[in-house]
């Protein structure tokens, strides 16, 4: 993801939006808000400024304000960066079958648990071993320990007697794909998420 450092950036009428207050600009551009279709469907996390733009231009609405948010001023108003927006209108987001895996989502659905020994997950697993053909994919990864992981090493489950409590599953739903493309949710953002998401 590319990090743009302008000051100011235009609204889609191309007048410039600009941060105010005591806050330097960075911390409102790090900033990622939750969008949310007209049905409160969790769509994505945006970058700050691009839902301002959609709640200056009529399109989105707060469903979470922060008190803490950065003020960013347009030409004729002031608004506050809020924690969730809703989209004004629903949106018909393609049907995609597949939850990309990632390593924050496969920690989510493992708990943060070793598949192995239930301890503490600090990395994910190939059940069966890339090194014998093993699919980087949510039905042969698991979250797993270090010292279980380093004690694998290359081998397979029958070869070394462990056992897998449940089966291994792609997780299903809309937030499994938000979990999937954001590294640390804000904790605000959880109870729109859905079930699964905490
Ligand atoms: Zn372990």
């Amino acid at each position: 993801m590319k990090h743009r450092q302008h000051r100011t950036h235009p609204t889609s009428d191309g007048r410039p939006l600009t941060a105010v207050g005591t806050r330097p600009v960075p911390r409102w551009l790090a900033r990622r808000v939750l969008l949310l279709n007209s049905t409160y469907e969790p769509l994505t996390a945006l970058p700050a400024r691009r839902a301002v733009v959609l709640l200056v231009c009529d399109k989105a609405e707060i469903v979470h304000e922060d008190p803490e948010g950065s003020l960013i001023r347009s030409v004729d108003c002031v608004v506050q960066v809020p924690s969730v927006i809703r989209l004004r209108t629903f949106v018909h987001v393609p049907y995609r079958a597949r939850i990309p895996m990632t390593r924050t989502a496969l920690m989510h659905r493992d708990r943060f648990r070793c598949a192995y020994c239930g301890g503490k997950a600090e990395t994910i697993d190939h059940v069966i071993p890339r090194s014998r053909g093993g699919e980087h994919s949510w039905e042969n990864c698991v979250a797993c320990c270090a010292p279980c992981n380093h004690s694998k090493a290359d081998r397979l489950l029958s070869e070394l007697g462990w056992t897998l409590g449940a089966a291994l599953v792609p997780p299903k739903g809309r937030h499994w794909r938000l979990l999937a493309s954001i590294s640390e949710p804000d904790p605000t953002w959880l109870q729109y998420l859905g079930e699964g998401a905490a």
